[in-house]
């Protein structure tokens, strides 16, 4: 019953033709959310809280297909959704998608469609909310997730989903890449000397420096637990890995932040290992994880080494 008298309301000009209707009307023009009648691909009704919602003017929607408020990488969403819903495999769906609004900002919606059995095959009711903050919340949960509090860098999650992303395109395209392992040099003496606030401002301005230089789209530079940092250089080979390994301990260096503790200077300095693969054929090495182990490597010779250095190793990788 209830179902028929929504149907009634939003299938028929608006004059209330009895109590039921009058109420559902109450219904559906105080609602949040923005509901719609579709009949055979095209919007018969739109409730006014689309103004309020997403600035649209009804009567801009109404009579037409509706397609062009959805924003353009999210049609495929709603394509799937419409052929999923005409080809009987259900009779309701809900789709995040998001809308162009009446000023042409985006706004997110969760839209519920139903197919409407009572009446004919092509009708449908959309139940549309704005789940905006919703999805702002849910992206700033989601990027904290991968980001180290500390340092703000990515984090060790951060950094192995994207290694192994890293390392598959390399696969793929036959390239090379490289990673950086850093360590500072003398750090427990710093903190010892210095306190452990004044060690956390230390691996701030250096985590800082480093982030600054891992320029390119495809380097990331990431805590990999406690004053290591970790880079990942896609496209580079070892040549390039090195040199802007080199640049980066010298602006460490170049920081001059004083450092009585130390063995080798009397600044902060950082030790790097630089590890680079090339995706061929014919190694034996387990991979990404062999390139990690190789820039640890390098990192263990270049404390051997006396600390302040940047040491390398190049392994050649099998193509999976
Ligand atoms: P090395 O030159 O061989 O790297 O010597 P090190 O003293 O730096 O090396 P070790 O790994 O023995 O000590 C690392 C120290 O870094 C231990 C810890 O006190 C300090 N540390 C690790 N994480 C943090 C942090 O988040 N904040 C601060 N302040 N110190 C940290
Ligand atoms: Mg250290
Ligand atoms: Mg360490």
């Amino acid at each position: 019953m209830l179902r028929s008298a929504f149907n009634r309301l939003l299938g028929r000009a608006f004059e209330p033709k009895a109590d039921e209707d009058t109420t559902f009307r109450r219904v559906v023009e105080q609602s949040a959310d923005v509901i719609c009648r579709v009949v055979n691909g095209q919007f018969c009704y739109v409730s006014p809280s689309a103004m309020t919602v997403f600035g649209w003017n009804t009567q801009d929607i109404v009579g037409t297909d509706g397609l062009f408020v959805i924003c353009e990488d999210d049609l495929p969403i709603i394509q799937d959704l419409i052929v999923s819903l005409s080809s009987g495999e259900q009779d309701k769906a809900v789709s995040q998608v998001r809308i162009v609004c009446g000023d042409g900002s985006l706004k997110w919606a969760e839209t519920t469609a139903h197919i409407e059995s009572s009446g004919t095959a092509n009708e449908m009711i959309l139940v549309m909310r704005d789940i905006t903050q919703r999805k702002q919340l849910e992206e700033e949960l989601a990027a904290m997730a991968l980001q180290d509090g500390l340092t703000g860098l990515a984090n060790r999650r951060a950094f192995d989903q994207a290694f192994d992303r890293e390392w598959k395109r390399t696969l793929r395209t036959g390239g090379e890449m490289a990673i950086l392992l850093l360590d500072i040099d003398y750090f427990k003496q710093f903190n010892d000397l210095y306190g452990h606030q004044a060690g956390d401002d230390c691996l701030r301005a250096v985590a800082a420096h480093i982030q600054e230089l891992a320029r390119r789209p495809t380097d990331m530079a990431c805590r990999y637990g406690g004053e290591e940092i970790v880079v990942i250089l896609g496209s580079t080979d070892l040549a390039a890995a090195v040199s802007i390994a080199k640049e980066m301990a010298s602006c460490v260096a170049a920081l001059g932040i004083p450092h009585e503790g130390s063995a080798c200077t009397d600044r902060v300095t950082v030790s790097i290992g630089v590890a680079a693969a090339i995706a061929r054929t014919g190694g034996s090495m387990r991979m990404p994880e062999g390139l990690l182990q190789a820039a640890d490597h390098a990192l263990y010779k270049a404390k051997a080494g006396g600390r302040n250095r940047v040491e390398q190793s190049i392994l050649i990788a099998p193509a999976e």
